[in-house]
């Protein structure tokens, strides 16, 4: 990054991203200090040669930018203790995918830029966006949030398109960003403990969309509809999407069809119906902007459709991990809490559900619609008690304790079930930490415990 050659430059946050961008920036002729609240962290960064001092030591006169790692608070539920500093200096305070974005403008480099936002769905669409972009030729980049640090993709070069998911911190930390195509998904209470209110969280996931050239927005909930209308995004093209309904202008989901509204007429232009990894209304609504967006570059509608057929989907989200015969095994371990469970729970008809863990506040109560479609569930970890109280009378349960006795459960009463398809299911409703390191952790325990089954070795061979 070169954008910022000469200037000092404070760092706070060596985590992950934060390294990358210090190396960056140093790469590129800053004048970088950086710091860590973790010694060892600070110890790391001094290993490679970057220059590690107390940001409460220096002399902020001279610092023309404070980056911040993402994780970072800025604002609640009180700043951190850099964030104060700089403010105190009057420095401006800015993360990588700012960096980004005006590297990209000091460069003057045509590389286009698909950012991603929204409380839920974000990483699948960003996968499914450069998945897309790969299958039709194009030389596409994913990072931000999900996998890469932004700085460092390959760098900027006028072919590449950089698919680049964000979180509602990240556009905080990016007053210059400028997507090509700007895509905001949905909204729903989530991390307001960082942003205070409801509205200032759609007013930082609405900056995002305003300051593209091009806005894709869900209009399945209030608020994201009421971005749609705003009046920043009047004079730009805007693709609505839906799972729900027609919109006027966009794309929107008609039972496993996806169809596009255009100067008032309506025609089908792909598919869902058979891929897997698209299953349910929630990924209708992935797919559906995924879909704008690749419109918007201006590709081939039919190419973009032929090209949903092969998304092999994500990891730990409603991944199917085996089938053996009638029966799926579905690994859903990044839905760490009710709602996120209850898109899994719509998506099949039969289910054998493994759910459990360390438990969230509001528990599964929430999900008792589809508790009819349960066959049965098996409880694991510190909230087994708990969900086994909440489901008495309604659905049978087991009490298994951990997910290598509950795969083994499940899979022999799902063998025994008459029904066509049928899905065992972790979906847990809970975070990992009682008994797993992360839920990747946990995904890979479910998927290593039914690959273990002889039903599934059958299968295989
Ligand atoms: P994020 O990156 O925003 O956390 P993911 O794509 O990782 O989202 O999906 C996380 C979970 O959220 C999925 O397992 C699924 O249960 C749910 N989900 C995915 N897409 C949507 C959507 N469009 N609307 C609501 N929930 C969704």
């Amino acid at each position: 990054v070169t954008c910022l050659k000469g200037q000092d430059i404070a760092l706070f946050g060596l985590g992950g991203s934060g390294l990358s961008t210090a190396r960056a920036l140093a790469e590129g002729g800053a004048k970088v200090t950086v710091w860590d609240d973790a010694p060892a962290r600070v110890e790391a960064a001094r290993a490679e040669g970057l220059t590690a001092t107390d940001l409460r030591q220096i002399d902020w006169s001279c610092v023309s930018a404070l980056v911040l790692a993402p994780g970072v608070s800025l604002t609640h539920p009180v700043p951190h203790w850099s964030v104060q500093l700089a403010q105190e200096h009057g420095v401006e305070i800015i993360g990588d995918i700012e960096l980004f974005c005006r590297e990209r403008r000091h460069l003057a480099s045509k590389a286009r830029m698909i950012a991603i936002t929204g409380t839920n769905g974000k990483s699948t669409t960003t996968a499914l966006i450069t998945h897309l972009l790969k299958a039709l030729g194009l030389d596409a980049q994913m990072g931000g949030n999900i996998g890469v640090p932004i700085l460092d993709l390959a760098p900027l070069s006028d072919e590449r398109v950089y698919v680049v998911e964000c979180s509602s911190y990240q556009i905080d930390l990016a007053p210059g960003l400028d997507a090509t195509v700007g895509v905001h998904l949905n909204l729903s209470p989530d991390h307001l403990d960082r942003h205070g209110s409801m509205e200032n969280y759609a007013a930082i996931k609405e900056r995002l969309v305003a300051s593209a050239r091009i806005a894709v927005v869900g209009v399945d909930d209030e608020m994201s509809a009421a971005i749609a209308q705003r009046q920043d995004l009047a004079s730009m093209p805007v693709w609505r999407i839906s799972a729900q309904g027609p919109v006027e202008q966009g794309i929107w989901l008609q039972g496993s069809t996806l169809m596009r509204s255009e100067a008032g007429d309506a025609h089908a232009v792909a598919d869902l119906a058979g891929i897997d990894t698209l299953r349910g209304a929630h990924n209708g609504q992935n797919a559906a902007a995924a879909f704008a967006s690749l419109c918007a570059l201006g590709l081939e509608p039919e190419a973009i459709a032929a090209a949903l057929r092969s998304f092999g989907g994500l990891h730990h989200r409603m991944e199917l991990v085996a089938r053996a015969g009638k029966i799926l095994f579905v690994n859903d371990s990044k839905a760490t809490n009710a709602d996120a469970a209850a898109r899994a729970l719509s998506s099949y008809e039969r289910i054998y559900w493994i759910a459990g863990g360390k438990p969230k506040a509001g528990g599964i109560a929430s999900l008792d619609a589809f508790f009819p479609k349960i066959a049965k569930a098996y409880l694991i970890g510190e909230a087994a008690e708990a969900f086994a109280a909440t489901l008495e009378g309604k659905v049978a349960t087991e009490l298994c304790g951990t997910l290598d006795k509950a795969v083994i459960a499940a899979a022999r009463d799902a063998g025994a079930d008459a029904s066509a398809e049928v899905a065992v299911l972790l979906s847990p409703a809970c975070a990992s930490f009682d008994q797993f390191p992360n839920f990747e952790k946990r995904g890979e325990a479910f998927a290593e415990a039914v690959k273990a089954l002889p039903v599934v070795q059958e299968h295989q061979e």
